[in-house]
């Protein structure tokens, strides 16, 4: 970082002052985020990428053309999905016995603030004042980068615990180029693929519109050096739902930033979770297949039609819609025809769960339509992975156990006590699975878990900066 702000002429002091730090030696200090220059540096501490095949698997490919396999084998060389099928010749790769095991396609969630995570100790659910609302945004505005770096580190930790391979780090608190850098880097160190959507800091005011001459330079330092990192914007809501501490901006507001974001190149997404906005995005002319809204609840047939003629998708997080007012309306979204997918959100009040996540979608389906729901345990497998590769751009990368695409997959253990012995794939994923049955996790071709363990990963180092972070920014908040 330092080799960075010296090629933009800034010194140590200024940036201390931008980014309102007031004891941020540790930040310039700290190796893992010292070394930023950019989005091609890999980070040190990922394990290489080697050739291994998976043999036996139950192999569940989300690529009509493939199909499943009961017994199959996964050949993996170099980050590449080399060939899947009942039986590979590999004989110079390393063999993982994939027996009682399913192998599918990593996870792709598809909105997630993790720039949240390091709040999770501080949320009750038994008290309003400490909802996540009132939390985010009474701590948010006093975020140094190095809060937004361990924040993003630990939740990234436990995506990959829990199968994630790719995210959206939907970050509406990037309080300056320094955040967005520290954001960025925890994406990167963390071995995920995923798209950055950058956005304006907690309380900005709603007249003042986001950094594009810093969006234009994160762009231009970050993002398309390989296929692990994108770059998108998250916009304020234009239907004022949670104004004062989110943002609510007027049409010509959105016009003017979507227009900088188009003009870049770049896709945008936006919560909307009460009725009018889409109605709002369409007389203004901003509805687009590079658009994304989040928190399917509250459209009406009308907004519905709208978003399938224009190409929007929505991304659902079942557990935080079920915690709100309207009918979460995946099935009327299905029946429309929009594209969907599936994210986490947050995992200050739940975790990160795509199980039960589909398990939610597909209880709420059954208990509001009985046997007439639109959605099948098959259906929801596809949302969780090559759904949200789709929806985020990476489509021909990942979400698919595809020849040729980048080997994001995991195994899951079908042998154990809440699934065996295995039946259809699909309704135990769904209906059964749990994080915890998760043996293996390969992001680009890196074996990152195994055997239920980080391989190369410090969790009780991430967890003990993610606690020191949180300390200073309590004391640096006056937190009670
Ligand atoms: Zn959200």
């Amino acid at each position: 970082m330092t080799k960075d702000i010296k090629a933009r002429g800034m010194d140590r002091r200024t940036v201390l002052k931008a980014t309102g730090a007031l004891s941020a030696t540790s930040l310039f200090g700290a190796p893992a985020i010292a070394q930023n220059a950019g989005g091609s540096a890999p980070a040190a501490s990922l394990p290489a990428r080697g050739e291994f095949v998976v043999r036996g698997a139950h192999v569940l490919s989300m690529d009509d053309r493939i199909g499943d396999f009961p017994a199959g084998d996964v050949h993996v060389r170099d980050g590449a999905i080399v060939a899947v099928a009942a039986s590979v010749n590999a004989p110079a790769a390393q063999v993982i016995d994939g027996r009682g095991m399913i192998c599918m396609p990593g996870f792709v969630e598809t909105h997630w603030h993790h720039w949240t995570n390091i709040l999770r100790p501080v949320m009750r659910q038994d008290d309003p004042k400490l909802g996540y609302f009132p939390v985010t945004a009474g701590l948010g505005v006093h975020y140094v980068p190095e809060d937004s770096y361990h924040s993003g580190r630990i939740g990234l930790a436990e995506a990959l615990s829990a199968g994630v391979t790719t995210t959206q780090n939907w970050a509406h608190n990037v309080r300056s180029p320094q955040h967005a850098d520290a954001e960025m880097r925890a994406m990167r160190d963390s071995g995920l693929r995923g798209r950055f959507a950058y956005g304006n800091p907690v309380r900005d005011p709603n007249d003042k519109p986001m950094d594009i001459a810093d969006l234009a330079r994160a762009k231009r330092d970050w993002a398309g050096k390989d296929n692990m990192l994108t770059l998108a914007i998250c916009s304020r809501s234009v239907d004022s739902a949670n104004a004062a501490t989110r943002g609510g901006i007027s049409p010509d507001m959105a016009k003017k930033e979507w227009g900088a974001a188009r003009d870049l190149g770049l896709p945008i997404t936006m919560h909307t979770s009460g009725k009018g906005a889409i109605k709002i995005l369409n007389e203004a002319g901003l509805l687009g297949r590079d658009l994304q809204l989040v928190h399917p609840l509250n459209t009406d047939e009308e907004d519905r039609a709208l978003l399938a003629r224009h190409g929007v998708s929505y991304s659902t997080s079942p557990i935080g819609e079920a915690r709100r007012p309207g009918d979460l309306q995946f099935d009327e979204m299905l029946e429309a025809g929009v594209k969907l997918s599936m994210s986490i959100d947050h995992i200050t009040t739940y975790d990160c769960d795509c199980f039960v996540c589909m398990r939610m979608l597909y209880t709420l389906s059954t208990h509001r339509f009985g046997d007439k729901r639109k959605v099948t345990t098959k259906r929801l497998v596809q949302l969780a992975t090559i759904d949200g590769a789709r929806d985020l751009g990476f489509g021909d990368i990942t979400g698919s156990l595809t020849p040729g695409k980048r080997a994001d997959l995991i195994l899951i253990r079908a042998n154990g006590p809440n699934m065996a012995p295995l039946g259809y794939p699909y309704d135990a994923l769904v209906t059964m699975a749990q994080p915890a049955n998760i043996d293996t996790v390969v992001a680009d071709g890196r074996i990152l878990r195994r055997k239920g363990e980080f391989t190369a990963l410090d969790f009780d180092k991430l967890v003990r900066e993610a606690s020191d972070a949180l300390a200073a920014l309590k004391v640096r908040a006056k937190w009670a």
